[in-house]
């Protein structure tokens, strides 16, 4: 099957950073030319004069399935929040995780996102829903200390479980999840780090979100939590930190010669007001490897990776009195080829380049907010003046999973329609 999508701006995101004008064709799940004018003949044609055609962009840190229940701990203090938020979590069903799941599936795909890290419990329901939405789940089942948790049986034993059940499905990958050193012991932390060594897969987890979680770990141990993690060894490539906002430059040195890759999440840290900036510049500087996340929908409350770049510059060149940290051309790499790296699948995503997956999205260039478009002020707009009312068309991994403004693969309406029962169900207990 050969798609060819023609006279589009692409935005490849190659080593060169080109901007090209000309047509993309994909030949069944990659693809296979980029630029110019192709010759031959499509199975399916998609015009796209002066559209600009991107790579799909890839959400590393997020909790697909509590897309379900936004607005119910909004506006309080962080402890409370905590502890009505694991209330909630702990009580959810397959129903409820499912509809979540989609919710939130709908949204990343109107907003461009083709793939997206997940660190949660019961990945098993969430992958069963990101296959029927279509798009790439890097799923990581978040372990625990058994003794902390409300999962049934052995949380490392689960997310084993989950690899061996999953690791053939396409667009899935299973991973491992941490969910912070305060419900993870040494022990735990080491089990996880040993099993996504084995396997080679994404081993994610919640680090320094909050100044309270840093001194309460100094108190337990008399290190700081990047120090410990670094020190028990739970640092490394396949690593991705998740917020990473209260560190010391010694802990960003040490992340950096461990080769490993954060997740920044600028909205969730500041609608929770957890204070610290995460010191990006630094991290750039120091080689870790930067990447953006949403988190949940909790926490944010939105899933939109377009949404995020914008405030991600802003929030640092604002707390930097600094404008020229934080790039465009930075911010967009962020979200896709250095996430295609966090993952592991550098060489299969991130850029629109002959050979890769087709992850890509389409968007409309005859929107007001991205004009004038020309190549000079092309990422600039994508980044700074884009946003989600402009993706019209998505294609993860060939499969065109939105077409024109419509979901092809999930019932969009059917599954909004029974979400406000889901949220009553869940949240009104
Ligand atoms: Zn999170």
């Amino acid at each position: 099957m050969i798609t060819a999508i023609r006279d589009a701006w692409v935005i490849t995101q190659d080593p060169q950073r080109r901007i090209l004008r000309g047509d993309v064709v994909i030949d069944g799940e990659r693809i296979v030319s980029v630029g110019g004018e192709y010759k031959g003949s499509a199975d399916k044609e998609i015009k796209a004069s002066g559209d600009v055609v991107m790579p799909g962009l890839i959400n590393t840190h997020t909790h697909v399935a509590m897309s379900v229940m936004k607005g119910v701990v909004d506006d309080i203090p962080f402890p409370e929040f905590l502890d009505k938020v694991f209330k909630i979590d702990s009580d959810r069903t397959d129903k409820d995780l499912d509809i979540g799941t989609k919710i939130g599936c709908a949204e990343m795909m109107r907003s461009g996102t083709t793939t997206f890290v997940d660190l949660y419990y019961s990945e098993d329901v969430i992958a069963k829903a990101a296959m029927e939405a279509g798009i790439r789940g890097v799923l990581c089942w978040c372990v625990l200390d058994e003794e902390m948790t409300t999962q049934k049986g052995n949380p490392l034993q689960n997310c084993k479980r989950f690899y061996d059940s999953f690791k053939e499905k396409r667009k899935i990958m299973p991973g491992v999840g941490l969910q912070g050193v305060y419900v993870c012991g040494e022990e735990t932390c080491r089990g996880a780090k040993e099993f996504s060594d084995e396997k080679k897969i994404p081993l994610t987890f919640h680090l320094s979100e909050t100044r309270g979680e840093v001194n309460e770990h100094r108190k337990k141990t008399g290190k700081r939590p990047a120090e410990w993690l670094n020190d028990v060894g739970i640092f490394g490539e396949r690593s991705i930190a998740a917020h990473s906002a209260w560190l010391t430059l010694n802990e960003v040195r040490a992340m950096g010669r461990a080769g490993m890759s954060i997740s920044t999440c600028p909205t969730s840290n500041m609608k929770l007001a957890t204070g610290g900036v995460a010191p990006i510049p630094e991290f750039i500087e120091y080689g870790v490897n930067t990447t953006i996340g949403t988190d949940g929908s909790t926490t944010n409350n939105s899933l939109d990776m377009m949404a995020e770049m914008k405030t991600l510059g802003l929030l640092q060149k604002s707390s930097r009195w600094d404008p020229t940290v934080a790039k465009a051309q930075e911010l967009l790499d962020f979200a896709t080829v250095n996430a295609a790296k966090a993952i592991g699948m550098q060489s299969s995503l991130g850029s629109i380049e002959a050979g890769k997956y087709a992850d890509i999205v389409i968007l409309n260039g005859g929107s007001p907010n991205i004009r004038p478009l020309l190549p000079e002020n092309m990422i600039s707009n994508i980044v700074y003046s884009g946003s989600s009312s402009n993706v019209k068309t998505v294609i993860c991994q060939g499969d065109i999973v939105m077409e024109d403004g419509r979901i092809n693969t999930i019932d969009e309406a059917e599954i909004l329609s029974r979400s406000e029962e889901m949220w009553r169900s869940l949240c009104l207990r």
